[in-house]
């Protein structure tokens, strides 16, 4: 058991025999010098990743993630992934921790060595960060501007905006700027003034007794965790749905929250400085259910 685990990963064709897959990925010390430095992953971002949670020993979602990866794969035309390799290098990786507690799993899959194109890929998990007193007394957050417009992804597909991208650069100055300003996250707002989604989560807001997230085609990441919210809630008999949302609908939510593979719901009780109220019964509900076994 250990509590780091990292597997560097020779990425397979999708019609690769099935008797390589085991052979295909190897454990290395955490931290080692694995990566190239004429990686396209360290020097241009170029490639795509998913995180997701490992609970008391299992995978959650595993399959909606790889579709994500597939689609994002897709997006920036790299070669499509495996799926049976990467399913079973992360049950051997969830294997590896411990079967009680919380993990991160992330996997990535670069363009590879300059030039490309034979992908790299790697594997680390590590523990997950504490979101216990985000999840219970909630989080402050601030709307930044995103500078485009929403629904920009389809003029503009090079953005790659549905893609889940290793270039998060600009994902992680928006929470310096979060902190800066003495917020704990943050939430885009597209420059025609609608809600998009946080750095690194979606957005999902109650309206009386309708739950509503932005739509995919804003030019946002489509979140496991929004999907499965929402799979949820619809089984419990509530009603979800896709919808724009301004800035004002968001401030007059009777509640929001950020959700995430890790982070699960965090309920969100200060937007811009201004209490949003805390549904403490469904943010313990959702929560409850994301920490569940999910597949
Ligand atoms: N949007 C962005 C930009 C993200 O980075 C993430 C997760 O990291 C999400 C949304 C939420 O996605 P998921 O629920 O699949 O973790």
């Amino acid at each position: 058991m250990a509590d780091t685990v990292t597997f560097l990963v020779d990425p397979l064709p999708t019609d690769a025999s099935p008797q390589f897959l085991e052979s295909s990925f190897r454990e290395v010390e955490p931290g080692a010098d694995a990566l190239a430095v004429n990686d396209l992953a360290p020097h241009r971002g170029d490639g795509v990743f998913e995180t997701l949670a490992i609970i008391d020993g299992h995978p959650q979602e595993v399959e909606p993630h790889l579709a994500r990866l597939v689609n994002s794969a897709r997006l920036c035309e790299l070669p499509e992934p495996n799926l049976d390799q990467w399913r079973l290098i992360i049950t051997r990786a969830a294997e590896r921790v411990p079967a009680q507690g919380e993990f991160a799993l992330k996997l990535a899959l670069s363009r590879g060595i300059e030039p490309g194109p034979k992908p790299t890929g790697w594997v680390h998990v590590t523990p997950g960060v504490d979101f216990t007193a985000a999840r219970r007394r909630g989080i402050r957050v601030i709307t930044l501007d995103r500078g485009v417009a929403h629904g920009v992804g389809d003029r503009a597909p090079w953005l790659l905006l549905g893609a889940k991208t290793l270039s998060y650069a600009g994902n992680m100055a928006a929470l310096r700027e979060a902190k800066r300003r003495g917020a704990d996250d943050a939430i885009y707002i597209s420059s025609d003034g609608y809600v998009l989604e946080g750095p690194t989560s979606s957005v999902i807001v109650r309206m009386g007794d309708q739950f509503v997230t932005p739509p995919p085609a804003a030019g946002i990441l489509h979140g496991t965790t929004q999907r499965s919210v929402f799979a949820h809630l619809e089984a419990t008999g509530r009603t979800a749905e896709y919808r724009d949302l301004t800035v004002d609908d968001l401030r007059a939510a009777d509640a929001a929250w950020l959700v995430s593979s890790v982070r699960m719901a965090a309920p969100i009780v200060e937007l811009d400085g201004a209490t949003l109220p805390l549904d403490a019964e469904t943010t313990a509900a959702l929560n409850a259910y994301l920490l569940s076994p999910r597949d």
